[in-house]
């Protein structure tokens, strides 16, 4: 068996491969996709000490450092079950395959929730974007819309209206769904404007970038548009638990609850990154919890009986 198994080959799983690896355990990653969600990613300009590169190359530099040492990388392979209660934890595989490990580390990410209209795939990282900590500077003075108005999405558009010219935010229901204090917030800034009731249709562009956005006004069933250069997709981040249910502790978001140390709710099996109740989903914050998350494992190792 491993000492330490990791699921999933993000930023989360491949620092928690690097920091076992380190100590001279026998390390395994199993990932559908080696790079996570940082494959999708155009500019990175945030992991500090980096000043600016693009995703796919940052994806390629995770997997550089994590090959660097002696770790099997399972690759495009899917967990779908996890089976706890024996001395070992299991993973089981789509392709029939079990893995074994002392300890495992659920590192499988999250994705954005889609609104599935025409324009979002077309002009994704061409005007759509969906993480205003990220893509936030890059509509420095022109506008853009937020959709959603949950607590991520007024937050997002409070966060934008203080870099972009700006904010239309649209919400699809009768009113905002977020705390009342960020409502309050975001109705005393000049450069918002909410519209409720209103189904976004289409996003629009020249061909290279967005230009626009169109939504049916529910109310009149009128189909309104508005000019615009970005627009920020916030109607949800979904954590990839579907496979976990039944086995750890998961909030009612489908997040893995996890301690300080990154230790879920069953002795051995840890978790990192975007998948767990960590706050703000981010590639620097997902590596320093893998990192922790794999330091939690070793503790854990050097203090269990079973070998
Ligand atoms: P992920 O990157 O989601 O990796 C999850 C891993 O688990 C993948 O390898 C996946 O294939 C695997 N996996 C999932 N399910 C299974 C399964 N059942 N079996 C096996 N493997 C599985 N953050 C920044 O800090 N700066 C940015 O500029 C930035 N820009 C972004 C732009 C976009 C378009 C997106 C989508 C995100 C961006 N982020 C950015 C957020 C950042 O990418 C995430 O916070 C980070 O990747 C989370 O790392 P993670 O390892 O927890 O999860």
């Amino acid at each position: 068996p491993f000492d330490v198994l990791i699921v999933g080959g993000g930023p989360a799983g491949a620092a928690a491969a690097v920091y076992a690896a380190r100590k001279g355990i026998r390390t395994g990653v199993v990932a559908e996709r080696f790079g996570g969600q940082v494959l999708d990613t155009m500019a990175i300009e945030n992991f500090i000490s980096v000043k600016e590169t693009e995703g796919p190359r940052f994806a390629a530099a995770l997997e550089e450092h994590v090959k660097a040492y002696d770790v099997d990388i399972m690759n495009v392979q899917r967990a779908t079950k996890l089976v706890t209660g024996g001395n070992l934890v299991e993973v089981q595989l789509e392709s029939g395959a079990t893995l074994k490990g002392k300890t495992v580390i659920l590192a499988t990410g999250a994705r954005w929730r889609e609104i599935n209209v025409p324009g979002e795939q077309e002009y994704r990282n061409a005007g759509v974007a969906y993480c205003p900590h990220c893509d936030g500077p890059l509509f420095k003075g022109k506008r853009v819309a937020v959709i959603g108005g949950g607590n991520s999405g007024v937050e997002a558009a409070i966060d934008l209206a203080g870099v972009v010219a700006h904010v239309t935010l649209i919400e699809f229901g009768d009113e905002l769904r977020a705390d009342a204090v960020l409502q309050r917030k975001l109705r005393s800034l000049p450069n918002v404007d909410i519209i409720v009731s209103a189904q976004t249709t289409e996003i629009h562009g020249d061909g290279k970038k967005v230009n626009g956005l169109s939504y049916t006004d529910r109310k009149s069933g009128e189909s309104r548009k508005v000019e615009l250069e970005g627009v920020f997709i916030q109607i949800g981040l979904v954590p990839n638990t579907e496979w976990l249910k039944d086995t750890v502790s998961l909030t009612r978001y489908g997040e893995i609850e996890v301690d300080a140390k990154g230790q879920t709710s069953i002795p051995g099996v840890f978790a990192a990154g975007d998948v767990t109740t960590v706050p703000y989903k981010q590639i620097i914050i997902a590596c320093g919890d893998g990192a922790k998350a794999a330091l939690g494992a070793f503790d854990h190792l050097i203090r269990s009986s079973v070998d």
